[in-house]
């Protein structure tokens, strides 16, 4: 993934592959969203069970969704992060270990009347003195500062400006994600330069087409398959066995050779990517 990385931003000069990734995980986020925004927290969940509490990213999914409080009807009082640091079971272990419905509403718990707060516990069993009881002073203290609204809970999304939830938004902070990520190991996102001769930007026409390695690839190719000449675009590169006079049993062997060759300078392009001492060597 790595490389696919490297090449993921045309703006980069990469080819755009990464992009895909990028893509793909903004669709999973939409999913989220669109179940999130309007039900519970179970596919944040499994995104985060999958890829990690941020994606597998530099994408810290706790700033992006914030919980806005309405009605209290929504968000679970223990599970969902939506008052002070962290969820409450996180921040008063002790005391949440008491909760009898660990998946209970906000407002299973908490209410307010004639403007006062108004709670509902319901412990397993008395709350002690030490921790138990300093927890439960500390959660007080911290749920002065609700303000219920007469709506229903909801999420907001802090993606951009319009607080609404695109695609397109998510993608372009995977991708500065990514970025970030290589920027982490060491690969120089600076250079938009072929990392396999380093001659010239990378480009799919000079990686596929111009760059040295595959110029000597296709060479060998066309001797060994007694063709004409070799295409000097992709579109008929990809093509070549089909744009040729051999027999369709011929065509379909050839052309497994081209797609073949196509892995190989990719998978050897993003060796190098990932450690250049590599490039002596021609897989
Ligand atoms: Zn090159």
């Amino acid at each position: 993934m790595d490389c696919l990385e490297k090449g993921s931003l045309t703006s980069n000069g990469g080819l755009g592959i990464g992009s895909l990734f990028a893509s793909n995980i903004a669709l999973v986020f939409k999913w989220w969203w669109r179940f999130y925004s309007t039900q519970d927290a179970l596919w944040k969940d499994v995104i985060c069970s999958i890829h990690g509490n941020n994606a597998g990213l530099n994408v810290d999914v706790d700033t992006i969704f914030i919980p806005e409080v309405g009605d209290g009807s929504l968000f679970s009082f223990r599970e969902d992060h939506w008052l002070g640091n962290n969820n409450f079971k996180t921040s008063f272990p002790r005391l949440f270990a008491l909760e009898v419905d660990k998946l209970c509403k906000i407002k299973d718990r908490c209410t307010v009347s004639s403007g006062l707060l108004n709670y509902n516990w319901a412990w397993r069993c008395l709350v002690r003195d030490g921790h138990e009881g300093n927890q439960l002073t500390d959660l007080l203290n911290l749920l002065q500062q609700v303000r219920f609204k007469d709506s229903t809970d909801k999420w907001i999304c802090y993606l951009d400006h319009s607080k609404v939830f695109t695609v397109a938004a998510m993608t372009s902070l995977v991708e500065k994600s990514i970025l970030w990520n290589l920027d982490l190991r060491g690969i120089d996102l600076d250079s938009t330069r072929c990392p396999v001769c380093d001659d010239a930007i990378e480009t799919t026409h000079h990686l596929f087409i111009e760059c040295e390695i595959s110029r000597v690839l296709w060479n060998s190719l066309k001797i060994w398959w007694g063709m004409m000449a070799v295409p000097i675009n992709m579109e008929s590169l990809i093509s070549w066995a089909y744009h040729s006079s051999l027999s369709i049993t011929l065509k379909n062997c050839f052309d497994v050779v081209v797609q073949t060759t196509f892995s190989i300078i990719w998978r050897y392009r993003n060796s190098i990517c990932i450690n250049p001492n590599l490039q002596e060597k021609i897989p």
